[in-house]
């Protein structure tokens, strides 16, 4: 999976934006942005249009990611939310296909239809999101259930506690970990600490938060954007390694998770 990609909240919802947004997807495919993750919540379908739109003529370059809702989870809704995304997005075939969060579906009969999906070629992998670590040992013992190969969790310099527990047992048993939000939703590029580290290195406050998000090799972001200026900031970050005066403020400032955490979500 790319390690650096892009996400799609609020895109799709305002007809005035639509231009601007796919040409932000493009331009960041164009700058080696190749992961586009969206959900049929987003926009209520409307955020897949714009993906489809930003992908059209250029599906080999993208690793697409969509998400489904959890009362579309039974063997039943599956198939068919599946079609509605791949339809909307305009594709035959999703990268991976995401249970947005934990519903009162059992999680034996979604492997089952998420299984069923990828043996009809309409999903090459599968996995979950906002699951904590008691979610994820459920699900790795549940039929199937070790063959997820991505959790999708709010990851960010103020969110950091999945790095306790969540972040290693991931990491150990093969399992993608995304963070979404890795901007805090734009917020840590207003923070004090973030902005002081990103003057003295004469860069953006976003590609700070983000490059301290990918110093770890174990993680995928994928900040959202409809600007171009920030599409290319957020592209850069991936250039950017922190020094060691950076890494010690950020530290200072955003500590460590000591103790488990429950899992933080939007
Ligand atoms: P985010 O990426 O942390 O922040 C997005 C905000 O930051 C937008 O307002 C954006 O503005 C701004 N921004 C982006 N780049 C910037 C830059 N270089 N400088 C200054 N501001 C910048 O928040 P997010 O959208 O919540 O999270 C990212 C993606 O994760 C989502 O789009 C979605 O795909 C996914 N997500 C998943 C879940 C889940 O439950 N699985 C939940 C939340 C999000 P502009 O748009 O105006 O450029």
């Amino acid at each position: 999976m790319p390690r650096l990609g892009m996400g799609t909240w609020h895109m799709g919802e305002r007809a005035a934006e639509r231009a601007a947004e796919v040409g932000a997807l493009r331009l960041g495919l164009d700058l080696g942005m190749n992961l586009i993750d969206t959900a049929e919540m987003y926009g209520e379908g409307g955020a897949e249009k714009i993906v489809g739109e930003a992908i059209e003529g250029r599906r080999d370059q993208v690793f697409v990611v969509s998400k489904f809702y959890p009362h579309h989870a039974s063997r039943r809704k599956l198939a068919s939310a599946c079609e509605g995304s791949l339809t909307r997005l305009g594709i035959d075939t999703l990268d991976l296909y995401l249970l947005h969060w934990r519903g009162s579906v059992p999680l034996a009969e979604i492997v089952e239809g998420l299984e069923a999906l990828v043996k009809a070629g309409k999903i090459r992998s599968w996995g979950v999101s906002n699951f904590d670590l008691k979610d994820m040992q459920e699900l790795s013992r549940s039929p199937g259930g070790k063959r997820v190969t991505a959790n999708q969790v709010l990851y960010n310099l103020a969110r950091r506690g999945t790095e306790f527990d969540l972040l290693p047992w991931c990491a150990s048993h093969g399992v993608a970990l995304m963070a979404y939000s890795p901007l805090d939703e734009g917020r840590l590029v207003r923070h004090r600490t973030v902005m002081a580290v990103a003057r003295r290195l004469a860069v953006e406050p976003a590609q700070v938060a983000l490059a301290w998000v990918l110093r770890d090799p174990r993680i995928t972001a994928i900040p959202k954007a409809s600007r171009p200026d920030h599409v290319r900031a957020n592209r850069a970050a991936a250039d950017l390694a922190l020094d060691e005066a950076a890494l010690k403020a950020l530290e200072h400032a955003f500590p460590a998770p000591k103790r488990k955490q429950p899992l933080d979500t939007l």
